[in-house]
């Protein structure tokens, strides 16, 4: 059935009436409409501008990327095997890019887009154009793309370990391919040449500790990858892996992570004897610590 197979999507064109029956159909089984919205953006083209010219007039009509039945059958899937929908469409929306995704890499987080407004308030006082930065575990790309973008005339190095992963990143990093790098290895070992240059090195790691990785939503812990969640017994060992680096950093050079709710001060301890100064805490929206960096010393 090759009209249902979503990894080969068929346009459609489709009327106004069609979408309002489509969606009456899908939500009578439960689900919310914000999700349904989404599919039909991210998986269909259909914006929620375009959703709404539709609905008003029921008579006219418009191509989407996938047909009715081809975003049924996904939404299915979403629902009764609670398969992430950003897997299933193959994409995902994240600060101005859309990017690839699949089950070999997080699904980028939206409190994960503030990172690089962090990193943007600290290089702010840097003349432009001299930054070099690195993102290690970079996973699909999100970030290394984000501090591309907010530093137009800097370079930096995506950073991963796992294969599949690294083939997922490769496309999405396509397009800023002058300015960054992606290379193969784990957390600082590949930056070696470099070493004593990076100005900025931002990390989203697994910090999650594994036992509560049990309770996690089913839709997280069935399907995103271990490796990018599970940050050991008490959720610190990537962070204690990324501390041994920063040698790495140039003098005054400076690690940025998110980290866990509740992580805050262990991990500035953790900073603090690694040597790293002038340590700043910064919040996600909700006014939780969820980020912290620190900053090499200028003098060795
Ligand atoms: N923020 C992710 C979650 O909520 C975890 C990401 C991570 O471990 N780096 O599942």
């Amino acid at each position: 059935m090759a009209d249902t197979n979503p990894t080969v999507p068929r346009s459609a064109t489709i009327s106004g009436s069609d979408l309002l029956q489509w969606r009456r159909e899908l939500l009578r089984e439960g689900g919310s409409s914000a999700e349904l919205d989404w599919l039909l953006d991210t998986g269909a083209g259909l914006s929620w501008q375009q959703q709404q010219a539709l609905r008003l007039d029921p008579h006219s009509t418009t191509e989407i990327r996938q047909s009715l039945s081809q975003l049924t059958e996904l939404w299915q899937r979403y629902r009764q095997q609670q398969q992430p929908l950003q897997y299933l469409v193959g994409r995902c929306r994240w600060r101005e890019f859309e990017l690839s995704v699949g089950p070999g890499v997080l699904i980028p987080r939206p409190e994960t887009e503030l990172l690089v407004d962090v990193a943007c308030q600290l290089m702010a006082d840097r003349p432009t154009g001299s930054q070099l930065w690195a993102d290690l575990g970079c996973g699909s790309g999100c970030l290394a793309l984000g501090l591309a973008a907010a530093f137009p005339h800097s370079r930096g190095f995506a950073v991963e370990n796992d294969p599949q992963a690294l083939r997922i990143a490769a496309r999405n990093l396509q397009r800023a391919a002058g300015q960054i790098q992606l290379l193969g290895g784990s957390w600082w070992s590949p930056l070696i040449p470099w070493a004593g240059h990076l100005d900025l090195v931002v990390s989203n790691p697994p910090y999650i500790p594994t036992a509560t990785l049990e309770h996690l939503d089913p839709i997280v812990r069935d399907h995103e990858p271990r490796a990018a969640l599970d940050g050991g017994a008490d959720g610190l060992d990537s962070f204690r892996a990324l501390l041994q680096g920063i040698d790495t950093l140039a003098p005054g050079g400076w690690l940025v992570v998110e980290h866990m709710q509740g992580q805050a001060s262990t991990l500035a301890q953790l900073f603090a004897s690694a040597g790293l100064e002038t340590l700043e805490h910064h919040q996600d929206i909700e006014g939780n610590d969820r980020f912290l960096a620190g900053r090499a010393r200028t003098v060795r």
